[in-house]
């Protein structure tokens, strides 16, 4: 289990009594303090972007649960974007692009390993020919085509498909090489649940929400609901091609030492445990499409809680006041089935909207929303 940072040892102050005494009040040459909510692929790749966008900041990411216990961490981790409905598609392909770039570069060095991230190539297929032929997305993957007729044969149920390339991004992995490299660079870790953001007013000066589905509590947004996801995790080291079909419901994802078989969307659902007859059901529909799973052994199921939002991913300033007081709030949450697809986008998004808030701290800014 992680141990829990306290202030004394991390920043030196008194005793630990609560945010107020842990930070001596804002100079006018102090380094602007950033609090960034949420530990899961959001949280922290803002705080990673925050750190290199916005100058003479500290940053402190303060989160109630870390890797492993996360949503992020029972992500399948399959680089494949999901729309948002109010959110224009070349903005969704922008963000796509940045994440997908960003996870390359680390696919192609050294770090990879570490960092849990990997190309892998194979098939999402269809049972009747979709609407759009070729997804938006299909130039930024790599190697994107339809498949053939020989490679249909594989699937004798489908009459289409796609073959290309793509990354995964193994959160478990990854998570922890962005914890270390945040700590590496001077960034804070603390472990707390956060009641109300005004809490870390006056400690810090601007508060980057990234609670995913905490927000419905934290930012009062009742439009946040979970979308449970059970998944299967098996050895099977012979399946080395994804395949996906089409609704996005079945799918094989081989990682670096296992494969996830998936997997349900339940609206609404907020049971984390695992049940036995999904078990069974994602295991035949998988078995379904790669026969050859029969023979998979150690398998171990898998739920975490999409934080979904109805408009989409919420990327807005908001300045909390009480009794004269402000405290910027940049909220970033709400990624539902497709956080690890557009994390790195969406957390540069953030940060600059960090930065503006940093520049000009004092400008009036209209209450949002929501
Ligand atoms: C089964 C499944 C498969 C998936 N597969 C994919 C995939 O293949 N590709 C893809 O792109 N996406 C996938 N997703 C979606 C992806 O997991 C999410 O979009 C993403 O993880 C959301 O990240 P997040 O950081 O916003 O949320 P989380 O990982 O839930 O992180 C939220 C953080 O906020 C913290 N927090 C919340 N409330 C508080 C509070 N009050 N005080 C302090 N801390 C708080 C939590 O402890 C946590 O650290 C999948 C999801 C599931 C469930």
């Amino acid at each position: 289990t992680r141990p829990t940072t306290h202030w004394e040892t991390s920043v030196g102050a008194r005793a630990f009594c609560g945010f107020q005494d842990c930070f001596s009040r804002l100079r006018s040459m102090d380094p602007v303090r950033i609090a960034v909510v949420g530990a899961g692929v959001v949280g922290l790749s803002t705080a990673m972007c925050v750190s290199k966008l916005v100058p003479r900041c500290s940053i402190t990411v303060i989160s109630d649960k870390f890797s492993p216990d996360t949503t992020s961490d029972v992500a399948a981790g399959m680089l494949i974007p999901h729309v948002y409905p109010n959110t224009p598609i070349p903005t969704l392909k922008q963000w796509f692009r940045e994440t997908f770039d960003h996870l390359f570069a680390i696919a192609n060095s050294a770090e990879a390993e570490d960092a849990g991230v990997h190309l892998v190539s194979g098939w999402q297929i269809f049972q009747s020919i979709p609407a759009e032929e070729v997804p938006f997305w299909a130039d930024v993957v790599l190697g994107f085509r339809k498949m053939t007729k020989a490679e249909l044969k594989k699937f004798p149920q489908h009459v289409f498909g796609h073959a290309f390339t793509t990354l995964k991004c193994e959160s478990p992995a990854y998570l922890p090489w962005l914890e270390k490299r945040l700590k590496g660079s001077g960034v804070l870790i603390l472990t707390r649940r956060i009641g109300d953001l005004w809490e870390l007013h006056p400690s810090f000066d601007v508060v980057v929400n990234c609670s995913g589905l905490g927000s419905r509590q934290l930012a009062q947004d009742s439009e946040m609901f979970p979308v449970r996801g059970q998944v299967l995790n098996v050895r099977a080291p012979w399946v080395k091609h994804f395949i996906r079909d089409g609704s996005g419901l079945t799918y094989i994802y081989p990682g670096t030492s296992n494969v996830i078989l998936g997997g349900t969307r339940q609206q609404g659902d907020w049971n984390l445990s695992p049940d036995a007859e999904i078990s069974r059901g994602i295991f035949s529909r998988c078995c379904a499409l790669e026969p050859s799973l029969q023979g998979a052994c150690d398998i171990r199921e898998k739920v975490g809680l999409r934080p979904f939002r109805p408009a989409g991913v919420r990327l807005q300033t908001e300045f909390l006041a009480q009794d004269g007081r402000r405290l910027p709030v940049v909220h970033h949450y709400g990624h539902g089935s497709g956080g690890i697809s557009v994390h790195w986008g969406t957390a540069l998004e953030a940060a600059r909207l960090v930065s503006e808030c940093v520049q000009a701290p004092r400008t009036p800014t209209p209450k949002s929303n929501l």
